[in-house]
């Protein structure tokens, strides 16, 4: 499809791996544990989206739902400092929506589908895609009820994505219980959360992972069109790097 780009990640050796960077028109989720960079990368893909077209970028606004609290501006300055962007440009261009509930989260689809309606749009970033489903469906007799629910809001995602022409980024959580099923566990059988609805709906899945000292470590895990390859990467303050 002519129209489709893709957002370079701030490595060099990771885009490799993605032949590029995360496509448009469909799903890229990370997973993985705390502090392997998915907050981090999703920050760095806020720059990288409005980069110009001559530099890798899609030269569009983002759309950011902010599920764990954990956005912070200030990132956005540094990393538009670190690849020559005006800072200030940059945090105007990222439109921030903090969803309070998983019920609010899938509401804030309407208004940004306005956003998108502008043609302005090329990245939806939801950090994290699960977490708010996982608060207000505890329970195990409401597990039925927690993947319906986030499978009509991934199938409308899934839309916007293709409507829009543009990339959605989600990251999400691992569960490591050892006796869950191993039909979606990755290396050291870390498995991300949201069961075979998120795995349906994401086309590309990056599992993260601690490397040696500061080094983490990207593994596509299923991608159409990418093989299963592992890069290294650095988060600095100028956002994800090699
Ligand atoms: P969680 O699952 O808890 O949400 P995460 O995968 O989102 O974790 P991040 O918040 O993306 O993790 O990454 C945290 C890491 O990023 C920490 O190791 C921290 O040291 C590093 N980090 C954060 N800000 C900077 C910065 N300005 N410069 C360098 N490293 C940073
Ligand atoms: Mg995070």
């Amino acid at each position: 499809r002519k129209t489709c780009f893709r957002i370079p990640t701030g490595s060099k050796q990771w885009d490799g791996i993605l032949n590029g960077g995360f496509q448009s028109r469909s799903i890229n989720e990370v997973y993985g544990e705390f502090r392997c960079g998915k907050t981090q990368l999703a920050h760095t893909l806020c720059v990288m989206a409005q980069m110009p077209k001559d530099q890798g970028g899609a030269e569009g606004k983002v759309a950011y739902i902010d599920a764990e609290g954990t956005f912070r501006p200030e990132r956005i300055i540094q990393i538009a400092e670190r690849f020559g962007i005006d800072p200030e440009t940059a945090v105007d261009n990222v439109t921030i929506a903090r969803a309070d509930n998983s019920e609010h989260q899938h509401e804030l689809l309407t208004q940004l589908n306005e956003n998108f309606a502008t043609g302005e749009y090329r990245l939806l970033v939801i950090d994290s895609i699960c977490a708010l489903f996982r608060v207000d469906y505890m329970g195990r007799g409401e597990l039925n009820a927690r993947q319906q629910s986030l499978g009509l809001h991934l199938n409308r995602i899934g839309h916007m994505a293709e409507e829009f022409n543009i990339t959605v980024f989600m990251t999400n959580q691992v569960q490591s219980d050892p006796g869950a099923s191993a039909l979606f566990a990755g290396a050291d059988g870390r498995k991300p959360i949201g069961g075979h609805v998120l795995a349906h709906a994401s086309t590309t899945r990056v599992l993260l992972r601690k490397g040696r000292g500061e080094e983490r470590v990207a593994k596509i895990q299923d991608s159409p069109d990418c093989p299963e390859r592992e890069a290294t990467y650095i988060i600095t303050t100028g956002g994800i790097n090699d």
